[in-house]
């Protein structure tokens, strides 16, 4: 087999990483985010198509989560009459998206510096474009097939909280400005007095909002794989693929080997994510599994500010990189959801560091610094009173983790052989 990448594995690789973090998808013992508890439910989560594995078929899916499900899509709706199995290692979509904080959030300003240079100009006005047509072609596709998934649109606000973080917000949007980006549709507030006052965040020093959405990512994935599987596509869960070999039998083919045994295919794709190290030792010190945490959150009743007020889903930064992402489901069931990479998470990430075999583990949940750091935010910047809660307890109800894929670059597609 070819290696993936083989060229430009030096240069991307991630400083430091030995490629000693990779595995396969923890068996046993995950942690229940918030969109695979509303599902628990739903027979799709352990579907399997027909009681034994096909031996062949035209293509194998490996994973699915959106990736695998929407690539099955558009196969299946390319070449209706060709055979289609998706092998998910667990419940039906249950890796990152169906564990993630819900956002979809087009990045309309922040990462241009960081693409520029090193994609330059054009590269990099470019991505942000397919960004914005990307969220606006999904939530055209969700209203038009009225997809049951709790979509919201409207404005995604990014608050610095610093002024150091307020000035850094400032030159990359100017810069942005001056290279020709399109920014007319961002509305900036720079005056911190106001800026709090539309956010609602008490130590706001600045506002900068424009179109974006929110939504639950297992229900949007559930019906693009229910069409999947109205076209005849053979999703197949609970079934680990453990190795993809060359078919001795047909020059040019692939057999994938699970332990209900093996499907010989032509074409294999891996959409296996954070995983994929772990099936493809040739992504080993490329793409590094990262545990990140989630927090659910519910208001106090009483608290001066409560979600009613959290009109809009939010990047909070911090400075330093650090960061909360903020999606309240106002309109859904009034808990509010946490992410990003908050104050905490330099402290879980050299735990991390120390423990590489947990780096696939889905089953951590609630490390200390994270979750302080989501429970002094509440506090000190929502003004939801701790006093409010009986005993004392916490605002936060739930607490997930789901493993993210870390590379020194964009997410790539590629040919392994
Ligand atoms: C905590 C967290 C929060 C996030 N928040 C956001 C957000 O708010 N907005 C956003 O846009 N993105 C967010 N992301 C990122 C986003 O969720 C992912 O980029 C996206 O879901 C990736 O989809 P995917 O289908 O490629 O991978 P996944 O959803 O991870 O799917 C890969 C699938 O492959 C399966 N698999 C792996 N190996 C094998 C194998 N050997 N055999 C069979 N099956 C296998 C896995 O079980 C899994 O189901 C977040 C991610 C995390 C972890």
């Amino acid at each position: 087999m070819k290696p993936i990448l083989s060229e430009d594995a030096k240069e991307t690789s991630i400083p430091g990483h030995s490629g000693k973090y990779y595995g396969f998808p923890k068996q046993g013992g995950s942690s229940q985010s918030f969109w695979l508890q509303c599902a628990a439910a739903d027979e799709l989560l352990n579907h399997i198509t027909t009681a034994n594995l096909p031996l062949a078929a035209d293509l194998v899916v490996i994973g699915s989560g959106m990736t695998g499900t929407l690539v099955a899509n558009h196969y299946i709706e390319r070449w209706p009459e060709r055979t289609v199995v998706v092998l998910e290692a667990r419940e039906f979509c249950s890796g990152a998206t169906g564990r993630n904080a819900g956002h979809c959030k087009p990045d309309q300003w922040r990462g241009f510096a960081a693409y520029e240079k090193k994609f330059g100009t054009s590269q990099a006005l470019k991505i942000l474009e397919n960004e914005h047509e990307t969220w606006s072609s999904l939530v055209n596709y969700v209203q038009e097939q009225d997809i049951d998934c709790d979509l919201w649109v409207g404005h995604t606000i990014d608050v610095p909280m610093t002024l150091e973080a307020a000035n850094t917000a400032n030159n990359e949007f100017q810069h942005l400005k001056t290279k020709g980006g399109k920014v007319e549709h961002i509305k900036v507030t720079s005056n911190s007095t106001l800026a709090a006052k539309i956010s609602h965040i008490k130590d706001a020093q600045a506002c900068y909002a424009w179109p974006a959405s929110t939504l639950n990512p297992w229900k949007l994935t559930a019906h693009i794989m229910r069409t999947n599987l109205a076209k005849g596509v053979n999703l197949q869960t609970n079934t680990p693929a453990t190795a993809i070999i060359p078919s001795c039998q047909n020059t040019g083919k692939w057999v994938v080997k699970t332990e209900r045994g093996d499907i010989e295919s032509s074409q294999v794709v891996h959409a296996t994510n954070a995983y994929s190290s772990a099936l493809e030792p040739t992504l080993r010190g490329l793409v590094r599994p990262t545990p990140h945490i989630c927090q659910r959150a519910v208001p106090p009743v009483e608290s001066v500010l409560h979600t009613d007020t959290l009109q809009h889903s939010y990047g909070v930064l911090l400075g330093n990189g650090s960061f909360y992402s903020i999606n309240p489901r106002t309109a859904a069931e009034g808990s509010v959801l946490f992410g990003g990479d908050n104050p905490g998470q330099h402290e879980f990430d050299k735990w991390l560091q120390g423990n590489p075999s947990r780096c696939t583990d889905d089953g951590l949940v609630s490390f200390p610094s994270i979750t302080k750091a989501v429970q002094e935010f509440t506090e000190t910047q929502l003004g939801w009173d701790a006093t409010n809660f009986a005993d004392g307890e916490s605002p936060i109800c739930q607490s997930w983790s789901g493993i993210i894929a870390l590379a020194s670059t964009l997410p790539s597609v590629s040919n392994a052989g």
